[in-house]
């Protein structure tokens, strides 16, 4: 069933509605639960803003966003994201910063005081499923960027969110490191099935992990394209 649905989105950040102003413009989008999604496109053609407005972050000056059949009207709840830059806290061990939705989300932090040990085992167990068995208790800075990057996943996937958004997530990795982690996103999301919205500059990635990828242009910002990709993915 359709996840996503996108109408005529427009965004400008001061507020204008004139065409010149519009960091996107005349959005079309529509993402199937359980999905993998790519939107790729040079730098500025409003990626980022596509990213905000889906997670309420942003409201749209014009046109409609709908998550699971109703309308975003602020930031939403049961959405993961991971970024390229890390976001681990550096004076938090790793289980503590997979751990961390639960505490600073009010939505979770009443569940997760009576069940802690169910959510540490989740966590734990997302950990060794993407090879961070025995580095829980390790700090950020004491791992690599791929290692860190695994880690930022299992957190944005700790409270089971029905969407995870990754931008640019393996944009600071070199080559080799970036392929081994497609291959634990991929079987990830096939274990899991969970929606994946991925923003990325790489074509390559776009069609390793994507079922659909969405093409933006730099002016005005809209979605030029919208293809789908059938390539077989490796499998376990
Ligand atoms: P991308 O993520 O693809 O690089 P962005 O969504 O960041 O693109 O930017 C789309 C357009 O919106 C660009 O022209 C950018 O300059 C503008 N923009 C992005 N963020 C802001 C902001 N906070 N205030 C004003 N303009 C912004
Ligand atoms: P990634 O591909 O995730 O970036 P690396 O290629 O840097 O990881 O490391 C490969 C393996 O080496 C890791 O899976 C881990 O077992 C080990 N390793 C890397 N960095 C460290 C570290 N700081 N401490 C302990 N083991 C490490």
């Amino acid at each position: 069933s359709e996840f996503i649905k996108l109408e005529k989105v427009s965004l400008s950040y001061n507020g204008s509605t004139e065409l010149q102003d519009m960091a996107i413009h005349e959005v079309d989008m529509s993402i199937q639960q359980g999905s993998f999604t790519a939107v790729v496109g040079p730098s500025g053609c409003g990626k980022s803003t596509m990213m905000k407005l889906l997670s309420g972050l942003q409201a749209p000056t014009l046109g409609y966003v709908f998550l699971d059949n109703r309308e975003v009207n602020g930031p939403v709840s049961g959405v993961g994201m991971a970024f390229q830059k890390s976001t681990l806290l550096p004076w938090r061990n790793i289980i503590d910063n997979v751990l961390l939705p639960f505490e600073v989300s009010p939505d979770y932090e009443h569940r997760y005081r009576r069940r802690k040990s169910e959510y540490v085992n989740k966590a734990m167990s997302l950990l060794e499923q993407v090879g961070l068995k025995g580095f829980e208790h390790h700090f950020p800075w004491e791992l690599s960027g791929g290692m860190q990057q695994r880690a930022s996943i299992c957190r944005a996937l700790v409270h089971e969110p029905s969407l995870l958004i990754l931008d640019e997530p393996f944009g600071a990795l070199d080559a080799f490191t970036r392929e081994e982690l497609w291959i634990m996103l991929s079987e990830l999301q096939q274990a899991k099935k969970f929606t994946v919205l991925l923003v990325t500059h790489d074509l390559e990635e776009a069609a390793y992990l994507a079922d659909d990828i969405y093409v933006m242009s730099t002016r005005p910002g809209r979605i030029t394209h919208h293809e789908k990709v059938t390539f077989e993915r490796p499998r376990a």
